[in-house]
């Protein structure tokens, strides 16, 4: 039967740039049906991958992302990997910090994840099988400077993760939580104060120059992914190895 030599659908958040992108390459070469959401929806086209839906929802507006995974998964089936790895990161002070950015982090990081397991969760628990993998951060783990809301919003991450894979287990599904260190990617360009920037570059210094690469992210996704559905690697954390 043809059907059963197809692989799994894999949704994945912030597919348009950085650990999206290698996260939509490495599930795409390994076989599987993929559905990108991001705002960017060139930006995801332009990677040209074989039995893939791009489309242009934003993870925030709950009911766009459910009839997105929908209409997906009316193609190609039941999502089995959920990958929530949207995310903004503004850096600032939180007495100088504009609020709307407070509220942005807030939004995307936590209540966006949270709209994608609350999207997926119920088939999965109904089929006792599936795996959602949401990307935190070291920043979910420990303080940094002028990390005040973002590091908030990592933290949830976790906290929200483990609850919820508290809540499945019984139902075999996994939730996993992958806490990437600096990795090139386009995240520092969404802070806007110049010398936070600066300050942050001169910390990459520290590690050579060049943080990770965003591929040994997607790798190690999709080694928990890999495992058999009856273990379940619940966090990971992956860093350059000098970063402090
Ligand atoms: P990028 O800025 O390169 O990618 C972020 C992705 O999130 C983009 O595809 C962007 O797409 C998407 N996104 C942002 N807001 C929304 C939204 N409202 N709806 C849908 N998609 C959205 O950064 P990274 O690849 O680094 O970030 C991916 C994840 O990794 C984030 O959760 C980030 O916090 C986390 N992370 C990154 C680290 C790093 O050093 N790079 C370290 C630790 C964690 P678009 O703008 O097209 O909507």
């Amino acid at each position: 039967d043809p059907a059963t030599l197809i692989k799994k659908l894999v949704v994945i958040t912030g597919a348009s740039s950085g650990f999206g992108v290698e996260l939509a390459k490495l599930f795409s070469a390994a076989g599987h049906p993929l559905l990108l959401v991001a705002r960017r929806l060139e930006l995801m086209q332009a990677l040209n991958l074989p039995n893939t839906i791009c489309t242009k929802v934003d993870v925030t507006d709950y009911k766009a992302f459910e009839d997105a995974v929908r209409d997906a998964e009316a193609v190609y089936g039941p999502t089995d990997l959920l990958i929530g790895n949207a995310g903004v990161m503004k850096l600032e002070k939180v007495w100088d910090q504009d609020p709307k950015e407070w509220q942005e982090m807030l939004n995307v990081n936590v209540l966006g994840v949270m709209n994608g397991m609350k999207i997926v969760l119920k088939d999965m628990m109904a089929r006792n099988s599936g795996t959602i993998i949401n990307i935190s951060s070291v920043a979910g783990r420990k303080a940094f400077g002028n990390h005040a809301a973002y590091c908030g919003t990592k933290f949830g991450v976790h906290a929200i993760s483990e609850t919820v894979r508290e809540e499945v287990c019984a139902t075999n599904v996994r939730v996993s939580v992958v806490a990437p260190g600096a990795a090139e990617t386009e995240l520092l360009g969404h802070t806007s104060n110049d010398s936070i920037i600066e300050g942050y570059k001169a910390w990459k210094q520290t590690m050579g120059g060049k943080s990770m690469d965003a591929v040994h992210v997607a790798t190690s996704c999709k080694f928990i992914y890999d495992l058999p559905q009856e273990v379940n690697l619940r966090e990971l954390v992956i860093a350059p190895t000098k970063q402090n």
